[in-house]
């Protein structure tokens, strides 16, 4: 087989994802990825030829990873529109958090074939955003945190497909990827690194779990500002991927760790996200770039149209467009304190305010334990 390399970066969406909802009081009843595709057009920053229209998963391709049985159930309960009690128990499926909706199955497969396809994509090289990937709680055989099926961890698996060894994946969601680390803790060709907020569902990702020794967790507390992010960057992220010479990175860049998002209390703001995704590209000849997490639909759409800005190179202007503005300004979010009174920079800006501040003592001590276990597993990675 041939793969033609990516000449420049590549951003694959759908339509899908416009106007289908986990239902009317969920976090993901809010528009996300449409929004980052009509703010990156109105932006003139996606012309017809760097999109990509991803394709929708088999359950054939699913089961490199998730099990037959798992993958036949949530088929037929988008088919059926309901579970039974047997599958609910068995699958996580029908529950509060992963509900029954219409596109339940083709939404998250559409999501997953963007990932398997960007493992096609970059075999020799390049580039690719997917901000409607990041489903990083997904588990081999159960839905789980908003999650019905694991794309990182399939991305990976294609990439491996085309005869890649090395991986590192680079996880800024508010919330620990419990389910990437269930297929990879114990591999030691896929390099995991993860900050998110501590004492967070879903408990896990302590600082003491190395995993095979290349797993780094860093627990921030409430608060944690754009300054504290920088010195995790500089101090852990990327001195680790760096010892570790990936041959690809995949950076899942969940927006809940945004100071207006409202499931997290972290206190980032965009400029966080766009200097890791900047940082993190001259590490590796192939970067992956997944969205994940983020429930205030004005900052998300924010925050990854600037990640494709970021990986694409364009200068982020003071004042948005028009009908950039007015694209914001139509998404419609209530039952949320957030969605009060917000600010008119979330309408008329795409770059936060940084939000620097103090390095706190606690958050200090926890890097310099992660410092000492990269700078102990650069001379394994040699
Ligand atoms: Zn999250």
């Amino acid at each position: 087989m041939t793969t033609q390399p990516v000449q420049f970066p590549r951003f694959i969406g759908a339509e899908i994802y416009r106007g289908s909802s986990y239902g009317g009081w969920h976090p993901l009843r809010v528009p996300r990825v449409s929004t980052v595709m009509d703010l990156s057009r109105a932006l003139g920053w996606l012309p017809r030829d760097r999109f990509v229209v991803s394709p929708r998963a088999k359950p054939a391709a699913l089961a490199a990873w998730h099990s037959p049985a798992y993958l036949q159930a949530l088929v037929q309960a988008e088919a059926d529109q309901r579970v039974t009690d047997e599958t609910r128990d068995r699958h996580g499926l029908g529950t509060t958090s992963n509900p029954v909706f219409p596109e339940m199955y083709r939404r998250p497969a559409t999501a997953a074939g963007g990932s398997i396809l960007a493992g096609e994509m970059l075999a020799d090289g390049g580039v690719v955003y997917s901000p409607a990937g990041g489903t990083h709680h997904g588990m081999p055989d159960r839905a789980n945190g908003f999650c019905y099926l694991n794309d990182p961890v399939l991305a990976i698996l294609s990439l491996r497909a085309r005869g890649l060894r090395r991986v590192a994946y680079v996880d800024i969601d508010a919330h620990h990827p419990d389910g990437v680390e269930a297929a990879f803790a114990r591999d030691p060709d896929v390099l995991m690194i993860s900050v998110h907020e501590e004492r967070r569902w879903p408990f896990t990702g302590a600082l003491a779990d190395a995993g095979g020794g290349q797993v780094f967790n860093l627990p921030v507390p409430r608060g944690f500002n754009d300054s504290e992010m920088r010195a995790a960057l500089q101090s852990v992220i990327l001195p680790a991927v760096a010892a570790f010479r990936p041959e690809a990175v995949v950076l899942q860049c969940g927006s809940d760790a945004l100071e207006e998002d409202p499931l997290s209390r972290l206190a980032l703001s965009n400029n966080a996200h766009w200097d890791a995704v900047a940082a993190l590209r001259p590490l590796s000849p192939r970067y992956l770039v997944l969205g994940g997490g983020g429930y205030n639909p004005w900052s998300v759409g924010r925050c990854w149209t600037g990640v494709w800005g970021t990986l694409t190179g364009q200068e982020i202007p003071d004042r948005l467009p028009q009908d950039a503005e007015e694209t914001l300004r139509a998404i419609a979010w209530t039952g949320n304190s957030r969605a009060r009174n917000p600010s008119p920079l979330l309408f008329e800006t795409l770059r936060d305010a940084p939000r620097e501040g103090a390095v706190g003592a606690e958050l200090r001590a926890r890097i310099e334990v992660l410092e000492a276990r990269v700078r102990a597993m650069a001379r394994v990675w040699v």
